[in-house]
């Protein structure tokens, strides 16, 4: 579900028509839906409501302060990976009460920020890094609460590049080893280990890895509980997929249906870590079209977004939904299908002006004859694009624009030539 909809074959945003927008802040530019964002946090709170979750929302995914804000003032917490993201956090509204600190590598100085800031939980990822953050609790005269980040060894169930949860990622603590680990720990006096972390990877379209993920989590919470340890939380992580080429992606409650039962059983508080369900498909980047050119009998469409603005499809070979803003007769007005054969349409490379044979958006699409100065749409680009991107070739990072109904605004500037040498000048 989002509110990105075609009117007299116009794409709008909630109600604001995209070329509106282009026309005021120029492209590329990264457009979201309001709507879309609150529906997408609100599925996730009601449909595991029953456990009265902490949905952590993972900032990474795309930390525009205006996004952010928008997240806590709707009950939403966050999930950090970096001092960068807890900043970002607590300049939202967030507060260490609802904020989990994740990351395979927290420096000690990281770690200190978020003992300071009350930070509820630490997701920890190997031995070193637990009596590390020990000893740095210690030193403050705090007990860390940590969850165990735990790899359960599950069957792949994404793309390699973000499947964390197989034997043999850098991820988490080894399954077979994670109650040793554990047993070390009872009684430090800087660790108190109140949790149990998964994050399976990501996107992920089934609820049968979460299955198996909470069960063996259920039988892990018992075993520590048996050691000793006070476990009151359950992290299921995020991951949950979205809709990139069609209407793929599983509803939340699919989701709580397969973990609700194993918080049930163990009486754990869960935590949830969200992110590309919840802006994933809220976001769209518009670009222009520069030129057209045939070369090596395939057509390239050159327009002014690149792999710096959106890097997900030369990374991880993602397949976005590409359709221009204004489609004209001859064509409709939005496939439904993508990928089958489109009546008016050719094949077509969507690339930019990136200096990389991998600077692409999209290969081989059917897509209209499109002219220098039409606009384009590149769909659920809201995750992992504005977040990932870049100054590569030194270009200048894209506007964001926030749409709530009829209205638009600026939460992000273009960047300018002086922003990209500030950090040099003074040297
Ligand atoms: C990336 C990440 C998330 C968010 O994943 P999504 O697929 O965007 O929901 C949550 N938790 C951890 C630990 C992560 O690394």
């Amino acid at each position: 579900m989002d509110h990105f909809t075609y009117r007299d074959r116009v794409l709008h945003c909630e109600d604001v028509p995209v070329p509106e927008i282009a026309e005021k802040y120029g492209t590329p530019v990264f457009v979201y839906s309001s709507a879309t964002l609150l529906h997408h946090l609100a599925s996730v709170q009601q449909a595991f409501a029953s456990a009265d979750p902490i949905v952590a929302y993972s900032i990474k995914t795309n930390g525009n302060l205006s996004i952010c804000k928008l997240m806590a003032e709707h009950g939403s917490g966050f999930d950090v990976t970096s001092g960068g993201e807890l900043y970002r956090a607590l300049k939202s509204g967030g507060t260490g009460t609802k904020i989990v600190y994740a990351g395979v590598g927290k420096t000690d100085a990281e770690m200190r920020d978020g003992l300071e800031n009350g930070v509820f939980l630490f997701n920890v990822e190997s031995e070193e890094e637990l009596y590390a953050l020990g000893a740095v609790a210690q030193s403050m005269g705090k007990k860390a609460p940590v969850a165990l980040r735990v790899n359960p060894d599950l069957p792949p169930k994404t793309h390699a590049k973000t499947d964390t949860s197989v034997k043999g990622v850098k991820f988490g603590l080894d399954i077979e080893g994670v109650l040793e680990v554990s047993a070390k720990a009872v009684g430090h006096p800087g660790l108190a280990i109140v949790g149990l972390h998964m994050h399976l990877g990501s996107p992920i379209l089934s609820a049968d890895p979460y299955r198996a993920g909470a069960a063996k989590a259920v039988a892990l919470i018992k075993e520590f509980r048996k050691q000793g340890h006070d476990i009151q939380y359950l992290n299921m992580g995020g991951g949950f997929g979205i809709h990139y080429r069609k209407q793929e992606a599983l509803p939340a409650s699919a989701f709580a249906e397969a973990i609700l039962p194993a918080v049930r059983e163990v009486g754990c508080k869960l935590v949830l870590e969200p992110g590309r369900f919840i802006v994933g498909n809220a976001g769209v980047l518009v670009s222009r079209v520069l030129f057209n050119k045939d070369t090596g009998g395939k057509h390239y469409l050159i327009q002014d977004a690149a792999m710096n603005d959106l890097i997900r499809p030369t990374l991880y070979d993602s397949f976005h939904r590409v359709w221009p803003v204004a489609p004209k007769a001859g064509v409709p007005e939005r496939p439904e299908d993508y990928e089958a054969e489109i009546p008016g349409t050719v094949k077509q490379d969507v690339v930019g002006p990136v200096c990389e044979s991998g600077d692409f958006l999209a290969k081989g699409r059917n897509l209209p004859p499109l002219v220098r100065g039409d606009l384009l749409a590149v769909f659920s680009a809201g995750a992992y694009g504005m977040a990932m991107s870049s100054n590569y070739n030194s270009r200048l990072r894209a506007a964001e624009v926030l749409v709530t109904a009829r209205t638009h605004r600026l939460i992000r500037r273009r960047e300018t030539f002086r922003d990209l040498v500030a950090c040099e000048e003074d040297c």
